[in-house]
């Protein structure tokens, strides 16, 4: 229940602002949810906040708590600690209340479109946004480094992360990361900040996305206060400016940040950036600007691996004291492809779902729960990229199991990549034996039998190969 209403909390913090989930939401909880009635009782501390509620959220209420818990219909009922529903009544108008001793119920028209792709994508958003903290300073505390792991696919962007915070201003500045959407761009960077602060608490740190920095921007010219909003950037000790692929065509803003830069970079101050692309390749920005994003360290992030994948849904699960079963992981993390905050989603609905008929999560239920999630890929996979995943996977390198080496290990791995490219390509025996190495098919049909006996003698082994062949039907 909780987590339904955390996620509940999250979206409309995002949707309405933090201010009035502060104001509003934060005290007030989900205490049931009637599954055989539909009814959802709401506490809150008061009536006149169940009344301000009803009457200014009613709609993102009933829009995200269907969509969150997965139904059409929804009957909310607000119950007050300490207060007599007598009271409640006078406020809401009778045709909408259905009274019960001490509650009353608000029934609210079916939703029909909760269409289940629309659900992924309202998850999806859930910690998109980040609000201003108390300090000013913009940081999200939930995104740390403590909370971030580490995989093959964002190992450089950690480590110049890290190195970032240990020597500010001195290495890598600036620190430009650039990737796809949902793979931990955003929260890398509050990471660093909020790393940064504790660090040296006397900092001057300031997050901004470029969405909101052109915004400021803009309302200060209005205002003709173009250079406080120069100097205020201008006195950071580190600063953090998300999606830089936004200033795109913006060409006053650019102008500003391109003066912003300069001086913090003489003053030897921090700078870090993030972009869904590579600097060069961000349209519609002056080429000055482009070259200063590259003068540090341009780190990518990467699509994550299955094994980093079910490494992030099990720490998210121990973050939320949730028990998930390595299979539910491991089927979660090979249905969701390539977006982290997709596989957060789906990772909290299917808890959600279990919570809801109160049951254990089982894979049962995470496959009728993702039934409608994309499945991955059922095309061939192409020769290159099983070769390219085996090679990754089993840490050597192409040329060595193209070569004519024979020591046992890089055999049998080279008879592994046989196996595979039968099992995933349409090719056939002579044209794999070719590309591995010009070797010929009596050689490949060899191999493909070793690995299938191997598999069989060996549950590890089959299991390594098993999640080698997700990865690469993902790919
Ligand atoms: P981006 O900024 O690249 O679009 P975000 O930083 O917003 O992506 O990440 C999306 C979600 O995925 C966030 O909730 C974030 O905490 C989570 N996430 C991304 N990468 C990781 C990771 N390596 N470990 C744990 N959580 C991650
Ligand atoms: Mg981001």
């Amino acid at each position: 229940m909780q987590l339904i209403w955390d996620e509940f909390l999250k979206l409309i913090k995002q949707e309405a602002g933090s201010q009035i989930v502060e104001t509003w939401f934060k005290a007030v909880s989900l205490q049931d949810w009637n599954t055989a009635t539909g009814a959802i009782t709401l506490k809150t501390p008061n009536q006149f906040v169940s009344k301000w509620i009803q009457e200014h959220y009613i709609e993102l209420l009933k829009k995200h708590l269907s969509r969150l818990l997965h139904v059409n219909e929804i009957k909310i009922i607000f119950i007050c600690s300490g207060q007599e529903a007598q009271q409640i009544r006078n406020i809401i108008p009778a045709s909408t209340i259905q009274t019960t001793s001490n509650q009353f119920h608000i029934t609210h028209s079916p939703i029909i479109n909760s269409e289940p792709q629309q659900q992924s994508k309202a998850l999806v958003k859930v910690s998109k946004k980040n609000q201003p903290n108390q300090y000013g300073n913009n940081l999200n505390e939930n995104y740390i480094f403590e909370n971030f792991i580490v995989g093959p696919n964002n190992s450089l962007a950690n480590a110049a992360a890290i190195a970032v915070v240990e020597n500010l201003g001195k290495v890598y500045n600036p620190l430009f990361i650039y990737g796809g959407t949902g793979l931990g761009k955003t929260h890398l960077m509050h990471a660093i900040g909020n790393a940064v602060k504790k660090k040296y608490p006397n900092i001057t740190v300031c997050y901004e996305t470029t969405d909101r920095f052109i915004t400021e921007f803009i309302n200060c010219i209005r205002f003709d206060k173009a250079d406080q909003f120069r100097s205020k950037y201008q006195k950071l000790d580190l600063f953090l400016l998300d999606d830089v692929q936004f200033l795109s065509n913006k060409e006053q803003t650019q102008e500003i940040f391109f003066h912003i830069f300069n001086n913090l970079y003489e003053e030897r101050k921090q700078i870090i950036m993030s972009s869904d692309t590579f600097p060069k390749e961000i349209a519609g920005l002056q080429s000055r600007l482009k070259s200063r994003l590259e003068w540090g360290l341009v780190a990518d992030i990467q699509i994550p691996d299955l094994e980093t994948k079910i490494a992030i849904l099990n720490k998210k699960a121990e973050q939320n004291k949730m028990n998930l079963p390595n299979d539910v992981a491991n089927f979660i993390a090979s249905r969701v492809i390539s977006n982290i905050r997709e596989l957060e989603g789906a990772l909290v609905r299917v808890s959600a779902f279990a919570a809801l008929i109160n049951t254990q999560i089982t894979i049962e239920l995470a496959q009728k729960v993702l039934l409608n999630l994309s499945n991955p890929k059922t095309e061939n996979a192409s020769l290159e990229t099983v070769l390219k995943i085996a090679a990754k996977n089993f840490d050597v390198s192409i040329l060595d199991i193209k070569a004519k080496k024979r020591h046992k290990e890089i055999a049998e791995i080279r008879q592994i990549v046989f196996y595979l490219m039968k099992k995933l390509t349409n090719c056939s025996l002579q044209v794999i034996g070719s590309f591995v190495g010009g070797r010929d098919h009596s050689t490949v049909i060899h191999a493909i039998g070793k690995v299938e006996k191997m598999c069989s003698n060996d549950l590890d082994m089959a299991k390594k190969i098993k999640r080698i062949e997700q990865e690469i039907m993902m790919n």
